[in-house]
């Protein structure tokens, strides 16, 4: 099923994104610090949500991979900023940042991932934008608008993204779209356009990589070269 309402893109858009996402994804490191983050200037993308938004799961089918970001039996498994490779050298970091907003964890450790959640969105140059992912059904929680805020107040470029857009019927969906797309027109740092996917229909997902590759100009971008 279509979903009305993603952005139009052009079949050669939809085709480098194909590209860039064909090749496969190598996991380069898990940084739980920001002194551990990668310091040879390749510009990146991140992905961003609360647990259980299905992140990984969108990756995977981003990547068309089971296994690049696991499935998370516990939800806010993964407490670290996971950098992947995209395309053959495409000069793109994809970032799968670690779930926010997962209660049960001890406090000490929250207080660990958010810090470098915080410190990750406020200093990074190479973060071209975020991807913020949103439940289709369940809309903007307190959470995210935390991290909307960090964005704003550091001008980090963010698009909402609608995961699981296969759960809600056609008019609750279209009516979390409204209320979304009235919400981020507040925001200076947002990016107007929302994309809606399913990680198990794959609605959306060659209009998000077509967005990534966006990023990463035919997909031949190299580090040392002037940012995207
Ligand atoms: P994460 O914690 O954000 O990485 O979320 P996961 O990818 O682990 O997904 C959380 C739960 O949502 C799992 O039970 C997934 O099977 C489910 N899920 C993820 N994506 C979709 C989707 O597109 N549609 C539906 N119906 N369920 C999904």
């Amino acid at each position: 099923m279509e979903f009305a309402g993603n952005p139009e893109f052009t079949s050669d858009e939809i085709a480098l994104g194909e590209a860039l996402f064909k090749a496969p994804s190598v996991f380069v490191k898990g940084v739980a610090a920001m002194d551990g983050l990668p310091g040879d200037d390749t510009p990146e993308v991140a992905f961003a949500g609360r647990s259980n938004v299905g992140k990984s799961s969108l990756i995977n089918a981003l990547t068309s991979r089971k296994t690049l970001a696991r499935v998370s039996i516990t939800p806010g498994r993964t407490r670290e900023l996971n950098f992947f490779t995209l395309g053959h050298d495409a000069g793109l970091y994809l970032v799968d940042m670690p779930g926010y907003g997962y209660a049960k964890a001890p406090k000490t450790t929250v207080r660990g991932w958010t810090q470098l959640i915080a410190d990750y969105l406020k200093g990074r140059r190479e973060l071209k934008r975020v991807f913020l992912l949103i439940d289709a059904r369940h809309g903007i929680k307190p959470n995210d608008r935390e991290t909307m805020k960090l964005m704003d107040v550091s001008a980090v470029s963010y698009q909402a993204v609608l995961t699981k857009a296969d759960k809600p019927k056609t008019q609750e969906l279209e009516a979390v779209l409204a209320k979304v797309s009235e919400e981020l027109a507040k925001h200076p740092a947002a990016y107007p356009q929302i994309l809606i996917t399913s990680a198990r229909t794959g609605a959306g997902i060659a209009e998000l990589r077509a967005t990534v590759a966006a990023l990463a100009p035919n997909g031949v971008v190299r580090s040392g070269q002037a940012p995207v």
